[in-house]
């Protein structure tokens, strides 16, 4: 069973920009899915209209087998959102917050009360119920918009930077109940910056640049390929040209600096072998980025010029 299904979905928004340009994307029922992509690539426009905020311009969405287009009711049943921002009344009791919007899904009162409690306790936060939900850490209120999303026991969970600016201890602890609530059923797609937490949560992934679906396997197949690292050189002495390294692509920089593609196969030693046999000396080395933005700029290098 499919929980997503994206067919040429496309959106054209009112200043004729081109957010999304016909993607194609399938989510399989209890996977943990990641959607990764750089600042303006059209994940929340994707999110946007899965969750029926955003008026697609052409295409189709399939939720759990239910057309979002004519059959909307029952697939926007089927979901939960968790958007980026918190956005409940900060005012009122955590338990308030969850029970009303069961409401909004016409879930009897009984039920509701019942829900509550379940997604409460899942969040670890019982114990706050009855908290104004003002007063709770950053940490708790990014929990509580989970378990309001959770009320109303939908099939598809979608988190859209669940963690963006809580600490990693919190982001740890959040992980855990996030994975939690896989295991028990509930297929998730997950938005995030943070490539550690695709890495450990997620077993699908797919990469969204410019408005297309650049790349989409799974995470340890995508990671398999992440096989070369980047190091700046601080070198002792200046270089009047770049030196040749057998094995390894350099960058010049100046003539104290190089910027250098290092292959997993080959690795420091060798690098630094291949340096002192010309006799030049390295003060210091960094690596050059991140594992994150590593992978954007292999998979969004390697696709320039397609999905265009
Ligand atoms: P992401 O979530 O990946 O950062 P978005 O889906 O928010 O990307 O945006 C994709 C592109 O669409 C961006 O270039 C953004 O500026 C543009 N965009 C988003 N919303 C609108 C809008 N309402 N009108 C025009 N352009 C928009």
């Amino acid at each position: 069973m499919k929980a997503l299904s994206l067919q040429n979905l496309k959106k054209v928004y009112a200043n004729g920009f081109e957010a999304l340009k016909g993607i194609n994307l399938d989510v399989e029922a209890g996977d943990f899915f990641a959607l990764l992509g750089p600042n303006g690539a059209g994940k929340s426009t994707a999110i946007g209209i899965i969750s029926s905020l955003v008026t697609p311009s052409s295409g189709s969405v399939t939720i759990f087998g239910y057309d979002l287009n004519t059959q909307r009711a029952q697939a926007k049943s089927c979901i939960g959102l968790v958007p980026q921002e918190i956005n409940f009344n900060q005012f009122e009791t955590v338990h308030n917050i969850v029970l009303t919007q069961a409401g909004y899904y016409g879930i009897p009162y009984k039920q509701a009360l019942k829900n509550t409690e379940h997604c409460l306790k899942q969040m670890q936060l019982w114990d706050k119920k009855d908290t104004i939900s003002r007063r709770l850490s950053g940490g708790m209120k990014r929990r509580v918009m989970i378990a309001r999303a959770l009320v109303h026991a939908p099939k598809l969970l979608i988190l859209d930077e669940p963690t963006a600016g809580v600490d990693i201890e919190i982001r740890r602890s959040m992980w855990d109940l996030m994975r939690e609530v896989n295991s028990r059923g509930t297929t998730i797609i997950l938005t995030t910056h943070y490539l550690e937490e695709a890495e450990s949560l997620c077993r699908n992934i797919a990469i969204i640049n410019n408005g297309a679906i650049v790349e989409n396997s799974d995470m340890a197949s995508l990671l398999g390929r992440l096989h070369t690292d980047h190091f700046i050189l601080d070198l002792e002495r200046p270089l009047a040209h770049a030196p040749t390294l057998k094995g390894f692509d350099v960058d010049w920089v100046n003539e104290k600096t190089l910027n250098v593609a290092v292959p997993k196969v080959l690795g420091l030693s060798q690098l630094f072998a291949e340096l002192a046999a010309q006799q030049i000396n390295v003060l210091s080395l960094k690596n050059k980025s991140n594992r994150l933005e590593q992978l954007f700029m292999d998979v969004v290098d390697a696709n320039k010029g397609e999905g265009k």
